[in-house]
């Protein structure tokens, strides 16, 4: 029984259309061929339920319960209306154009949802959980931060967490769409919905259910499913008010041509009918959603979600991007590659010491400090009262003294050996920190490796005439600018503390217009949010990025950043169209019924053509346009359809 409400929930407009058409046509070919006139009358009433039953349903119920007069109810008004006078051909074939547009506008909704509840699918259940008698089954909704949970070969990831015990290859093209399975030991993160390859884990969950990165993601592409751009509301609420109009106009049109121009009753009302029809603003209310939705749905299954289509818009009339440097042009998977102290200590404790206050921070630098430190196998302190001053560096107590990571400004003197050593590995492109307490005491050189696909993102992005592309980064100069020759950005920006970086996002939106900023961190964020469209690296991002930015690359992959400003611009192109489309097939077919020279089954083929037309125009957004390099559909969604088709 389920599947026949599957079924009727999926295909049920489809199915009332077909059998609307069904209808009309029995009762075409009955009329034509001059048989009863019962029979061919009973035929296309069957066809008008079938196919208008839905919106005069919902029609008349929002008429009268919310006071609002709904287009939809206009053409089955029109319909009857003209079966009144006899013409039940005419009212039909108007019917079932209208189903049948409907139909094909609920299909670019339900590819959006599909796309949704695949990632849904991955959404994980239950969790073994351990406890003290051993092991038990559990809701993931019940895990607490903390928690250890067990996972065996070939179990999905059920929460977001850190590796406790063994290792593993875990395939995580869900979230991050790498292709190749990750190896994952001891202090690894592993996210809830990944699947574990070989190996046997404990894993210790770092976040509820709720927090997981892929419960925002499907939170976000459900939000922004239901975020209307402004312009559809605009076109919203001049179709309620327009209605109104269409209906006086109607009225007038029975009315006028009978008392001014004694025309009999019915041949009034006829061109009263044929303008309901024509002057009703169907296709302009269908310009825009098709069109945004399909867009939506493409960008999802190419790894770029939007929080809404606004943004699919904004997007495609940028003409400038700025790049985070650390973590987004680069791996922000950071080496330490040399330590040095200053006055001759050992170089490992002050690693360690670095180490233990970092163990705390959620920065690139953080991390890469803290894996090398364990792997020269320092003892890694706790610390008391860790601070960061994001853009700048961390600190935290440490035997009763307060200890400093990070940039210049953080200490009282630097050693003039350890600047001149500082200025040395800057210049040769690396990122250095300083270490100390009062007085900077030693010196971390890091290096971090440009994405392999940076360089062609960039290009891509030249070839689509982005005027202005730069970087802006916390980093030093010399570390910017190997990058930026790299990439082969306009301008680097470089030692920007998070508000020097919205100072330069808006003085780049004062001179272009729309600028994109792309990035990951923290010291990002406020950037993110002022500039016209933020871009989020999904799963290496922060929070914080993730939260602010408009837009999320769900694989990390800023490749399909050139992707996306084609699909914006395209489907701004596609709306400007169906919206020229729109209204001058409108005013032509108006001009020519109050010139009396259009019959009611050419206004209906003309109406209803327009509205399929620009239906069907923005539907092509769901087909077109895959970013060349991605195969299809991305990893997030393979797994899912697969198992369907
Ligand atoms: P980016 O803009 O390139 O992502 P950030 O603004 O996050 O860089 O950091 C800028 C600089 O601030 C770093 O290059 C580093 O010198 C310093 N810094 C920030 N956070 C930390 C930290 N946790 N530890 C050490 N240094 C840090
Ligand atoms: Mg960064």
């Amino acid at each position: 029984m389920t599947s026949t409400r599957a079924f009727w929930e999926k295909h049920g407009e489809a199915t009332t259309t077909a059998i609307c058409a069904v209808f009309v046509t029995c009762g075409f070919v009955v009329e034509r061929n001059v048989g009863p006139s019962w029979l061919s009358t009973a035929l296309f009433l069957s066809g008008y339920i079938a196919g208008g039953y839905r919106q005069a349903i919902e029609g008349t119920t929002k008429l009268f319960v919310e006071r609002e007069l709904d287009v939809d109810l206009l053409m089955v008004v029109a319909a009857i209306g003209a079966a009144g006078i006899g013409y039940w051909f005419d009212g039909a074939l108007l019917i079932f154009i209208f189903a049948l547009s409907g139909a094909l506008e609920g299909y670019a909704s339900a590819r959006t949802q599909r796309d949704i509840e695949s990632l849904i699918a991955l959404n994980p259940e239950e969790a073994q959980l351990v406890v003290a008698t051993g092991e038990t089954r559990v809701a993931i909704e019940t895990l607490r931060v903390g928690d250890v949970v067990v996972i065996r070969p070939g179990e999905r990831v059920p929460a977001d967490g850190r590796v406790a015990e063994g290792s593993s290859l875990v395939d995580q093209a869900s979230i991050t769409g790498e292709a190749a399975p990750v190896s994952k030991r001891v202090g690894d993160e592993v996210f809830a919905g990944t699947i574990n390859g070989q190996g046997g884990l404990r894993v210790t969950v770092s976040k509820p259910a709720a927090e997981t990165v892929l419960a925002r993601i499907i939170e976000m592409v459900r939000e922004a499913q239901e975020r209307r751009p402004a312009a559809q509301l605009f076109i919203e609420k001049f179709e309620r008010i327009y209605a109104n109009v269409v209906v006086l106009g109607a009225v007038l049109f029975v009315v006028v041509p009978i008392f001014v121009l004694k025309w009999t009753f019915d041949a009034a009302w006829y061109r009263a009918m044929v303008f309901l029809v024509v002057a009703s603003p169907c296709a302009l209310a269908a310009s825009m959603m098709p069109a945004l939705l399909s867009a939506l749905s493409n960008g999802a299954r190419n790894g770029v979600l939007f929080k809404g289509s606004t943004f699919v818009e904004a997007l495609g009339k940028v003409r400038a991007v700025a790049f985070d440097k650390t973590g987004t042009l680069t791996t922000g998977r950071l080496e330490v590659v040399q330590t040095v102290a200053a006055d001759g200590s050992d170089p490992v404790a002050l690693l360690a010491r670095s180490a233990a206050i970092e163990a705390m921070s959620e920065h690139p630098i953080g991390h890469a400090i803290v894996a090398a430190a364990r792997r020269q196998g320092a003892l890694i302190e706790t610390v008391r009262d860790f601070q960061a001053t994001i853009g700048v560096g961390a600190q935290a107590e440490l035997d009763g003294v307060r200890w400093h990571v990070g940039k210049a400004e953080l200490f009282a003197s630097v050693p003039p050996q350890l600047a001149v050593g500082r200025d040395r590995f800057e210049r040769a492109g690396d990122t250095v920190v300083l270490v100390g307490d009062v007085t900077a005491r030693g010196l971390i050189v890091l290096r971090d490796t440009v994405r392999s696909n940076a360089i062609e993102a960039v290009s891509e992005l030249r070839r689509l005439g982005i005027e202005h592309v730069a970087i802006l980064t916390g980093d030093n100069q010399g570390a910017a600018q190997i990058v930026a020759n790299a990439v082969g950005a306009d301008r680097v920006h470089a030692n920007l503390l998070p508000a020097d970086k919205v100072r330069i996002v808006e003085e780049m939106m004062a001179r272009f217009g729309s600028v994109a900023v792309v990035g990951d961190g923290v010291n990002d964020a406020p950037a993110l949010a002022i500039a016209t469209v933020g871009i989020a690296m999904g799963a290496g991002g922060t929070d914080v990025a993730l939260d602010t930015a408009d837009v999320v690359l769900t694989a990390d992959d800023i490749g399909r950043i050139p992707y996306a400003i084609e699909l914006g611009r395209r489907t701004l192109r596609i709306v400007k169209q169906n919206v020229v489309i729109a209204v001058s097939v409108m005013v032509l077919l108006v001009c020519a019924d109050v010139l009396g020279r259009i019959s009611l089954p050419a206004g209906v083929v003309g109406h209803e053509g327009s509205t399929l037309l620009v239906t069907l125009s923005g539907l092509r957004l769901l087909f077109q346009l895959r970013s060349a390099k991605v195969p299809g559909i991305p990893p997030a969604l393979r797994a899912r359809t697969d198992a369907v088709s």
